[in-house]
This record gives structure tokens, C-alpha cells and sequence, in this order.
């Protein structure tokens, strides 16, 4: 018996909210209980009630699993215990030989995972500029198996057409991954784009309140879930229980948290534009592809990489640290920061650069804020 909703047909934020969950079957709990059990009893030899061991199932994970899949409109999903294990898996689909392209400003821990792990066992490995197609082109060889698209990119924010790879890439008999992190499937939904797996890291805004480390991959290929699903029971980098719950959690309230950060971000971005400190300011235009531009923001300082140091250790509100897309507000340096891995590499990023993770404050403060951070650099 279950009293779950079937939410097909239904807004964001109604699947967000009752998508893959219910009144638990056994006690009427409105949220699906936390099942700390590592293993489930058997009715008789290989009779059991969908859940064997917990590292293969747990209801907890399962109902997380079907929350995201229905976000992402992807008939699958599967929960890692972090992003970077999710991308292992999904890199894990390719073999010795093939070829794997990768935007040049991705998340380092992406870039090291391909070009440190994955490479030395026989992965070839591009970088290229994708929001230019011809620069896609230039790498593309026979071997290429798989495009690998964050969009926006990290952490200078640049938009990549989805649609536009994706019928590059699916014309070559490859596939394409997007790492859909940074806009959440509220902003955009790359499946319907074309993509065929979408990864996150539940870590940042699907959790949203820097408590947990999880991470997640979609898809509606059956072949491409199926394998991945064998490589996170065989694997076995799967999360726990507990954090399944607090990444649930987060989702109902995706909508709404995103929402703000978007209006909190259009009103940094309009400070950053105002003011003599700044050079450039780095923020992804609302296109068909995003319904609005989202909670990250980065810049760079006329004073160069000085000023950046200076703004970084300016600021009251915004705290001084690693991760993203969490309700209270982040500053960072991705060049000693987030991005201190990429150094000397094609994907090193820009020395006066900084990011912002605009989170949930009063929007005028998270401006005063700044302000004075910026006031305070010599430019
Ligand atoms: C944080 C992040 C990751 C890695 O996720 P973890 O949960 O830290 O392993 C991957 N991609 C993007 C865009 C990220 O911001």
C-alpha cells in the first residue's frame, strides 16, 4: 500500500516536494524515514521486498534516487556518496583508448579526475573550449567517445549550448554528459537538451545547506543505467542514509532557494558592475537554455591579483571558503582555492579572479558587504 502522489504532469515544485517520497507505507511519517539498517531480512532464499543489502539499496537512498531522476525528467538515478564518485562511474563507461573531451574551465577536481586517474589507465583526454564549436571540432578524433559539458562553466561562468554538442556529438556516435551543478535542474534541464547523463554534486545547491557531501547521476538510456548502476553497487562509493535524507531535504525547497539566489546575484552583479575596483564581471546571461542566471558570480580587479587577495579577506558576510550553492554566502580565490590543482595546466584560471557563492541574506547587506570589501582595495 502507498499513498505516494504521482506527480507526472505536475510543477517543479510540487515533484520537488512529493516526487519519489510519501507517507512511509509502515508508520504514515511524512518524510521518508532514515533507514539506518545495512541489511534486510528475507522472507526465503532470494524472496525479498526490493531491498537486500544496504550498499545495493536503502529505501532512504532509493526515494532520494527517485526524487532527482523526476527533477531532471530522467527515467533513472543513481546517488554516490560525493560528486567526484558519481563522475568516476560515469567516466568508468569509457575504456582504454577512448577519448573524452572536457571544457577548459571545469571544476579542477573533474579535470584531475580525468587527467590524473582516469588518463594513466588509458583514457585519452582533451580540453577545449566548448562554447566554441569549432574548437570541439579541432579535438574531435575517431576515438571519441564522450563530451563532457558544465555549463556554466567554473568559475568564469561562461555558457556552453547544450543542444548545439549534443547533436555534434550524437552525429559521431558519442555521448554527452553534463555536469549540472552549478544551475540545478530548476534553471535547466540538459536531458531535455539532448544530453544523455546528467551528474551533480548534491553537495552544493540540490542539498543546499553545506551539511553534506553527496553526488548523483541521471539518465533515461537504459544501457547507460544499467552499467552505471553496476559500477555504484560494484564500486560501492554509495552515501549513506543519513545523508540521502539531508539531500532530500534540500530539494524541497530548491525552487524557492533558487529563486533568491538569482534576485540576490542580479544585485551583486549590479554593485560589481557600478564600481572602479572592478574589471570584468562574470555572470550567464538568462538564455533559453538557463530560465535565469543563477547564484554564482565571479570578477576580476583592476589591482589585479593584490585586490582579489584583499577583497577575499574583506569581507564579513561572505566567508572565506571552498564549496558553493549553499544558503549562506562564500567567497574564494579559485586560483589558490578551488582551482590550485589546475595550475599550470590549460584549465589554469586567471590569478585576480574571484567567486562568489551569493547565498540567502538580505540582499542589501550581502552589497554593503562587498562594497566595503571593494572600497578597501587599491585600484
Ligand atoms: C563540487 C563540485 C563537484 C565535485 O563534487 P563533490 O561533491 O565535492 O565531490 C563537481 N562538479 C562541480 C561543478 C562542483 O561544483
Amino acid at each position: 500500500m502507498t499513498d505516494r502522489l504521482d506527480v507526472s504532469g505536475l510543477g517543479f515544485e510540487t515533484r520537488a516536494i512529493h516526487g519519489g517520497t510519501g507517507p512511509d507505507p509502515a508508520t504514515g511519517a511524512v518524510n521518508t524515514p532514515v533507514y539506518l539498517s545495512s541489511t534486510f531480512k528475507q522472507d526465503a532464499v532470494g524472496v525479498h521486498r526490493g531491498f537486500e543489502y544496504a550498499r545495493s539499496g536503502n529505501p532512504t537512498r532509493a526515494s532520494l534516487e527517485a526524487n532527482v531522476a523526476i527533477l531532471e525528467g530522467a527515467d533513472f538515478g543513481l546517488a554516490f556518496a560525493s560528486g567526484l564518485a558519481a563522475e568516476d562511474a560515469v567516466m568508468r563507461l569509457l575504456s582504454a583508448g577512448d577519448h573524452l573531451v572536457l571544457p577548459n574551465d571545469t571544476y579542477g577536481g573533474t579535470y584531475r579526475l580525468a587527467t590524473r586517474i582516469h588518463a594513466p589507465a588509458g583514457l585519452l583526454v582533451d580540453t577545449a573550449d566548448l562554447t566554441d564549436l569549432s574548437a570541439l571540432a579541432k579535438v574531435w578524433r575517431p576515438q571519441t567517445r564522450m563530451v563532457w559539458i558544465e555549463s556554466p562553466t567554473n568559475p568564469l561562468l561562461r555558457v556552453i549550448d547544450i543542444a548545439a554538442v549534443a547533436t555534434i556529438t550524437h552525429a559521431a556516435d558519442a555521448f554527452v554528459v553534463v555536469d549540472n551543478t552549478f544551475a540545478t535542474p530548476w534553471l535547466q534541464q540538459p536531458l531535455a537538451l539532448g544530453a544523455d547523463i546528467v551528474v551533480h554534486s548534491t553537495t552544493k545547491y540540490l542539498a543546499g545547506h553545506s551539511d553534506v557531501i553527496g553526488g548523483f547521476a541521471a539518465t533515461s538510456r537504459p544501457d547507460l543505467a544499467e552499467r552505471i548502476a553496476f559500477l555504484q553497487n560494484a564500486a560501492g562509493a554509495v552515501p549513506g542514509p543519513l545523508d540521502c535524507y539531508l539531500v532530500q531535504r534540500g530539494l524541497k525547497t530548491l525552487a524557492v532557494r533558487m529563486e533568491r539566489h538569482c534576485a540576490n546575484a542580479l544585485a551583486v552583479v549590479e554593485l560589481l558592475r557600478s564600481h572602479p575596483a572592478v574589471r570584468e564581471v562574470h555572470y550567464p546571461h538568462a538564455s533559453g537554455q538557463m530560465r535565469a542566471g543563477g547564484g554564482m558570480v565571479s570578477f576580476t580587479l583592476t589591482g589585479g591579483e593584490a585586490a582579489a587577495l584583499a577583497v577575499c579577506a574583506g569581507t564579513r558576510i561572505f566567508t572565506l571558503a571552498e564549496s558553493l550553492g549553499a544558503v549562506e554566502s562564500l567567497i574564494e580565490h579559485p586560483a589558490r582555492m578551488t582551482h590550485a590543482s589546475v595550475a599550470g595546466s590549460t584549465n589554469e584560471v586567471p590569478s585576480d579572479l574571484v567567486r562568489l557563492s551569493v547565498g540567502l541574506e538580505t540582499a542589501s547587506d550581502l552589497v554593503d558587504d562587498l562594497r566595503q570589501a571593494l572600497d578597501g582595495t587599491d585600484s
